[in-house]
């Protein structure tokens, strides 16, 4: 038994990358352990790190990568211009796109094989459901809002 060395093989290990400023680091990683509970099991690693400015309004964005289960969250500059309450709910709305990835990138990739990139319904739909996910990714990051609020209440 002393020759079998042990991992803790369902930790998610959390990454954020070392350029950030610490007081800005300290915020990310509050904030990311406070709502660890809307990261779905299968996330093995999650790494925060910088990108460069926007074009338009995103602030954050993800990638995941179910196969590999892991995600990064890219937050730009203007991130830190926002009010306190608006840096959290930017970062909720990313951890609740973990969350949903598997199923929103297995309904965009069924599209894709059933229409053509040049068909027009193909963008029409596109749109549609881009939009439909970022309002169902608004709804679950208010309701999980409503839900630590009332936790934090009751204690
Ligand atoms: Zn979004």
């Amino acid at each position: 038994m002393d020759n079998i060395r042990q991992f803790n093989v369902s930790a998610l290990r959390v990454d954020i990358d070392t350029e950030f400023p610490s007081e800005q680091a300290v915020e990310i990683d509050s904030i990311i352990s406070k709502w660890l509970g809307i990261l779905p099991s299968w996330l093995k690693e999650l790494r925060i790190t910088q990108a460069g400015s926007s074009e338009g309004d995103t602030v954050l964005t993800v990638v995941v990568r179910y196969r590999y289960r892991r995600a990064v969250i890219y937050v730009r500059p203007e991130w830190h211009q926002w009010g306190a309450c608006d840096r959290e709910r930017y970062i909720i709305h990313e951890l609740v796109h973990i969350a949903t990835d598997e199923l929103v990138s297995f309904s965009e990739n069924t599209l894709g094989k059933l229409l053509s990139d040049d068909d027009p319904a193909h963008k029409a739909l596109m749109e549609v459901h881009a939009e439909k996910v970022e309002a169902m990714t608004e709804d679950l990051k208010y309701a999980f809002m409503r839900i630590g609020r009332s936790d934090a209440d009751d204690r």
